[in-house]
């Protein structure tokens, strides 16, 4: 339970704090498809926001998050083009996930998830669309991972425990797609995947990587069977594992 519950009862909570959290959530959720919105459209991170479509600056006063979508209408004020539904998803889905992060977890863990979780989404979304994972994103990730495991105090063991868990999850992909390869003749992961699931595996422990690893399986072979139910004409489908891998990992703290 978190330490800013009053006295552990969830009807004392401090709802000053759970709106700030709120808030916080919508800020990560706008920031985090800006940022996959930059690697997806090849434009800087840190840049003022633009319209999608006229490419004229959005006043500060229309960066508020949800407020602002729902008081544009979602329509862009210069020229009333449909902003994406998306945004308000990623804000509103990052503010509930904050306020269930701080209720589930302690301080230390809300903290750890809260920034990870940001650039999980990202890969997510670059992912989703591309068929891309960003380099960045996973650095970052590894980053948090060992800063929050280490912190205050650098203990060498755990660099090792974290080599040995990436090992676990890059061998994970990279046997299973190496099989695939040997029977089929095709890849059956992303050259990302591997990446990706190593430096997931850093955050969590062994048997969380396998629950993790199996869950991600199970969702994309549902939405592959549900997608080539619909659309036959596919040859060759290309499923996102990575968004999979990614989603999992976010909600799994609080399962
Ligand atoms: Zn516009």
């Amino acid at each position: 339970m978190s330490p800013f519950l009053i006295e552990n009862q969830l009807f004392q909570i401090d709802y000053t704090i759970l709106i700030l959290v709120f808030s916080l959530g919508t800020i990560a959720g706008s920031f985090s498809h800006a940022f996959a919105d930059g690697i997806i459209h090849g434009r800087k991170i840190l840049r003022r926001s633009e319209c999608n479509h006229c490419k004229k600056t959005i006043l500060w006063a229309h960066l508020i998050p949800i407020f602002s979508y729902i008081y544009l209408k979602g329509k862009c004020s210069h020229c009333n083009k449909k902003i994406h539904f998306e945004i308000l998803i990623f804000e509103v889905y990052f503010a509930c996930l904050y306020v269930v992060f701080f209720l589930y977890l302690d301080l230390w863990y809300f903290l750890k998830f809260a920034l990870i979780s940001i650039f999980l989404a990202v890969i997510f979304e670059t992912d989703r669309k591309k068929l891309f994972i960003d380099l960045k994103c996973l650095i970052m990730i590894l980053i948090i991972s060992i800063v929050f495991n280490t912190w205050p105090y650098i203990n060498y063991k755990i660099f090792l425990d974290k080599l040995l868990l990436f090992s676990f999850g890059w061998l994970l992909i990279f046997i299973i797609s190496y099989l695939y390869f040997l029977f089929k003749g095709i890849q059956g992961f992303g050259s990302g995947d591997k990446w990706l699931l190593g430096i997931i595996s850093t955050i969590f422990t062994y048997q969380d990587v396998i629950y993790i690893f199996l869950s991600s399986c199970i969702i994309g072979s549902l939405i592959g069977i549900i997608t080539l139910i619909y659309n036959k004409s596919i040859a060759n489908l290309k499923l996102p594992f990575g968004s999979f891998l990614c989603f999992v990992s976010t909600i799994y703290p609080i399962l």
